[in-house]
């Protein structure tokens, strides 16, 4: 690759085309999916939102304004404070050279030069520097990533629940149920999207599409999926190395709400 005379810019100039408009004001209090929120666009640079009502999901970036930006490494201190450092371009750590926010959100609707959103993890004030819409061809469905393992169930259970969210477009019963199979299999197997792992789903259609939303297994390349249309079963099955693990909704809860009872109570596990 050439290097010589390319000239090296000390400055790059950004005007911000809007402002984050949010009830949350400190981003140590910012959930990790995000929240609701509304960009209002300056009215100079309106006329640049034509069409975009015919997406359903946007790129957001934002200056993170508040952001310290002499940090190198850290590690994903909310998710798991044990874990190991990294270096901020290898993590979306809010603290980096230029804080540049990156920010994938649900466009619910737009209206006087505002962008009624989900899931953006932008405190009020914050800077938008650039809004893009999001393609199919951005989605790559089974990438490697690694292993940040939450440090606790809730939070596991959270980004189980995005992922199943984000795949099947509808939180209908059966995906609570899927996550909370799948969030029992990552403690006793580990990473669901491991290639090493692969998946059986016998029930319904819903179950099947939430549990491969969460764990990306697809049916060949490695074969990491399979599924059973049961009318009455809800059972996962779990395989890893020379590991089984089967669990199955106890029959009398197939109805039931299942939020507020243990593991135990609900489902049928059995590790072989
Ligand atoms: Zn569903």
């Amino acid at each position: 690759m050439r290097e010589g005379g390319i000239q090296k810019l000390s400055e790059i100039v950004l005007k911000p085309v809007g402002i984050v408009l949010s009830d949350y004001q400190d981003a140590q209090n910012m959930p990790i999916g995000g929240t609701p929120a509304v960009i209002q666009v300056y009215p100079e640079y309106q006329e640049a939102l034509q069409g975009i009502e015919e997406n359903s999901h946007v790129w957001i970036l934002a200056w993170f304004h508040k952001a310290p930006r002499d940090l190198l490494k850290t590690s994903p201190k909310k998710v798991n404070p044990n874990l190991p450092e990294y270096g901020v371009f290898a993590l979306r750590a809010y603290g980096r050279p230029n804080p540049v926010a990156m920010c994938l959100a649900q466009l619910d609707k737009v209206e006087n030069g505002r962008l009624y959103l989900q899931g953006l993890d932008a405190i009020g004030g914050t800077p938008v520097i650039d809004i893009k819409p999001y393609y199919e061809n951005d989605i790559v469905f089974s990438p490697d990533t690694p292993y940040i393992m939450g440090k606790n169930r809730e939070i596991r259970q959270d980004l189980m629940f995005r992922h199943a969210r984000v795949h099947h477009r509808e939180e209908c019963r059966d995906l609570h149920l899927a996550v909370r199979m799948a969030a029992i299999a990552e403690e006793y197997l580990g990473k669901v999207m491991s290639p090493e792992l692969r998946v059986t789903v016998l029930g319904s259609l819903c179950l099947g599409d939430c549990i491969q939303g969460i764990t990306r297994a697809r049916l060949s390349n490695p074969p990491r999926f399979s599924f059973n249309l049961e009318p009455n079963i809800y059972q996962t099955i779990w395989v890893r190395e020379e590991k089984t693990l089967n669990i199955t909704l106890k029959p009398a809860y197939a109805e039931k709400e299942i939020n507020t009872l243990s593991d135990q109570e609900v489902f049928h596990i059995e590790l072989l």
